[in-house]
C-alpha cells in the first residue's frame, strides 16, 4: 500500500506536469488557438477546462520533464510509449489536449483531439492505476456546483459537448469517455443529482448508447429519482445543437426529454405490429428482460400500467406474465 501510494503520487505528478506543459504549448501555438476559436471556444473556457496542446513532436515531453523523462511514471501514465527497440516517444502529438479530472480535482488522464481531419479523431490515455474509464465522467469536477443549482445532470458523449455546453452557459453536463455508460457511472451521477438526463448524439450510435444507458439504469432507479433521454435531431450532437439553436432551446429540450418509462416502452414496441395478438405477446415477453429489473417499486407499477395499455391486458395479467406479483394487490 505504501508503494501503491508512492506510485499513484508519481503518476499524478507526471499528469499534472504534463498538463501544465500542454497548456503552455497552447499559448504558443497559433494553429491550435485558431482551431479552438473556429470551434467557437473562448480562451476563458479553455482555461476553465485546462485545455492544452501537445506539439507536433515525438519528444516534446523530454523538454518538459528533463531528467525525469526516463522515470517509470511517464511510461506508466501512457504519456510516453516505448517501442521494441527501447526508444521512447510521446503518445500525444499535434493534438488538442483535454485533461480528465477526478472528483478530487486530480488530473488522471487525457483525451487528445486531432486538429482538423485525421485518425483516430480522439486518442485517450490508457487505463492506469489512476484512471479507470468505466468510472470517470469528463467534466464532473467543473460541473458540480451547476448540477446542484439546476437539480439535474446531463450526460453526453464527448469532450467538446461538455465544453461547448459550458461555453453557452449550460454548466451541468458531463461526458462518458468513449465507453458505454456503466452502472458505476450511474451510481456516481445519482450521488450528484436525483435527475439524470442522457443526451447522446442524434445518430445511430447515439441511439444505441441510449439503449445501453437505459439497461444499466434500471436497477439504480428509486421512486424519488428520475432518468430521461433527450434525443437530438439526427444531424446534431449537443455541441452542434446548442450552437445552432442556443441555450434556451437546449434547456427546453432537456426539460422536455423523454421519461425512462416512455423510452423503455418505445424500445419494446419498435418493429412490432400491436394489432396482432402474437406481437402483443412478444411485447410482454420482451418486457420480462427489463421491467422486473426496475428497482423503483412505484415506477415499476406505472410502467406495467403503460405496458398493459399497449398489450391490451390488465395490469394483473401483465404482472403475472412478467413473473411479478399482481400489481395492485399486496
Ligand atoms: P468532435 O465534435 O470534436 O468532432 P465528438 O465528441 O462529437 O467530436 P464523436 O465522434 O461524436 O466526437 O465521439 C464522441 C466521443 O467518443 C468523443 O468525445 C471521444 O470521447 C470518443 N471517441 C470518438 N472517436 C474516438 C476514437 N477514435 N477513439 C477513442 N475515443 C473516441
Ligand atoms: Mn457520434
Ligand atoms: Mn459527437
Ligand atoms: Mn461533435
Amino acid at each position: 500500500p505504501q508503494q501503491d501510494r508512492a506510485q499513484l503520487s508519481s503518476l499524478l505528478d507526471a499528469t499534472t506536469r504534463a498538463s501544465r506543459f500542454f497548456q503552455e504549448q497552447l499559448r504558443r501555438s497559433p494553429k491550435a488557438i485558431e482551431y479552438l476559436k473556429q470551434r467557437g471556444l473562448t480562451g476563458e473556457i479553455a482555461r476553465q477546462f485546462g485545455i492544452g496542446y501537445a506539439p507536433d513532436d515525438w519528444n516534446a515531453l523530454r523538454e518538459a520533464f528533463g531528467k525525469d523523462y526516463d522515470s517509470p511514471a511517464l511510461l506508466e501514465s501512457g504519456l510516453v510509449i516505448q517501442n521494441d527497440a527501447g526508444r521512447r516517444y510521446d503518445r500525444f502529438r499535434d493534438r488538442v489536449m483535454f485533461p480528465i479530472i477526478d472528483q478530487r480535482g486530480h488530473i488522471i488522464g487525457f483525451g487528445g483531439r486531432v486538429i482538423g481531419q485525421g485518425e483516430p479523431k480522439y486518442l485517450n490515455s490508457p487505463e492506469t492505476p489512476l484512471f479507470e474509464k468505466g468510472r470517470e465522467l469528463y467534466g464532473l469536477f467543473q460541473a458540480r456546483q451547476a448540477i446542484r443549482e439546476s437539480g439535474m445532470v446531463v450526460v453526453t458523449e464527448g469532450y467538446m459537448d461538455v465544453v461547448a455546453l459550458a461555453q453557452y452557459g449550460f454548466g451541468s453536463a458531463v461526458a462518458t469517455l468513449g465507453t458505454a455508460t456503466t452502472a458505476t457511472h450511474i451510481q456516481k451521477l445519482f450521488r450528484q443529482s436525483e435527475k439524470v438526463v442522457f443526451c447522446f448524439d442524434g445518430d445511430k450510435a447515439g441511439r444505441k448508447a441510449a439503449t445501453r444507458a437505459l439497461e444499466n439504469a434500471l436497477d439504480q432507479l428509486a421512486d424519488d429519482r428520475e432518468v430521461r433521454f433527450l434525443f437530438l435531431p439526427a444531424e446534431h450532437d449537443p455541441d452542434s445543437f446548442i450552437r445552432a439553436e442556443g441555450l434556451e432551446a437546449f434547456k427546453r429540450a432537456a426539460s422536455d426529454a423523454m421519461p425512462l418509462s416512455e423510452f423503455l416502452l418505445q424500445t419494446l414496441r419498435a418493429d412490432l405490429d400491436l394489432s396482432i395478438p402474437e406481437e402483443r405477446a412478444k411485447l410482454v415477453h420482451d418486457a420480462k428482460a427489463l421491467i422486473p429489473k426496475i428497482s423503483a417499486p412505484i415506477l415499476q407499477l406505472q410502467t406495467i400500467r403503460l405496458l398493459a395499455d399497449d398489450a391490451g391486458m390488465s395490469t394483473d395479467e401483465v404482472s403475472l406474465a412478467l413473473g411479478l406479483r399482481p400489481a395492485f394487490k399486496s
